[in-house]
């Protein structure tokens, strides 16, 4: 197994052209993603968002949920996502869920936002106290709030993850 902090370079070439190939075939924003495992690739993805209508169908989240569904698990335990671009705050929650060993990027988000796409905002609303930013996050306690945590912790059945 190849060391998870040396990047394959011709993947992440290959994430660029992907990206170059999503523009010119009109299916989305300037960004390609890639699940790979020792070298092997996974999955791939472009950004759909505009042919799909879909706002959280960025690459690296197509990429891992194709990636998942190749691998039938919920984990990318050990495998290398290469990129395009940095990734924006909701990729990055994204990835630490689906935990890979490491993320390999090109183009930085200084970059993106020169080209339109600035993800700088979500990074500062998230230090934001939930009712300050600019959609308000209300938090409302009613008495049964914790019922599906109480129904999980009993849940024998349960997959934990
Ligand atoms: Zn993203």
């Amino acid at each position: 197994m190849s060391s998870p902090r040396r990047p394959n370079l011709e993947l992440l070439e290959y994430t660029i052209t992907l990206a170059v190939e999503n523009v010119r075939g009109g299916k989305g924003g300037p960004f390609a993603a890639l699940v790979a495992t020792d070298g092997k690739v996974i999955a791939e993805g472009v950004n759909l968002v505009t042919s799909t209508n879909d706002p959280t169908a960025h690459a690296e989240v197509v990429a891992i949920r194709r990636a998942c569904e190749a691998l039938g698990t919920f984990q990318l335990t050990g495998a290398e996502l290469y990129t395009s671009c940095e990734p924006c705050p909701m990729c990055l929650g994204a990835i630490f869920w689906a935990r890979p060993a490491v993320v390999f990027y090109a183009a930085t988000c200084i970059e993106a936002a020169a080209a339109g796409f600035d993800d700088a905002l979500i990074y500062r609303q998230i230090a934001l106290p939930g009712d300050q930013r600019i959609i308000p996050m209300i938090h409302v306690p009613t008495p049964r709030s914790g019922h599906s945590f109480e129904t999980w912790r009993h849940q024998r059945q349960r997959v934990d993850y």
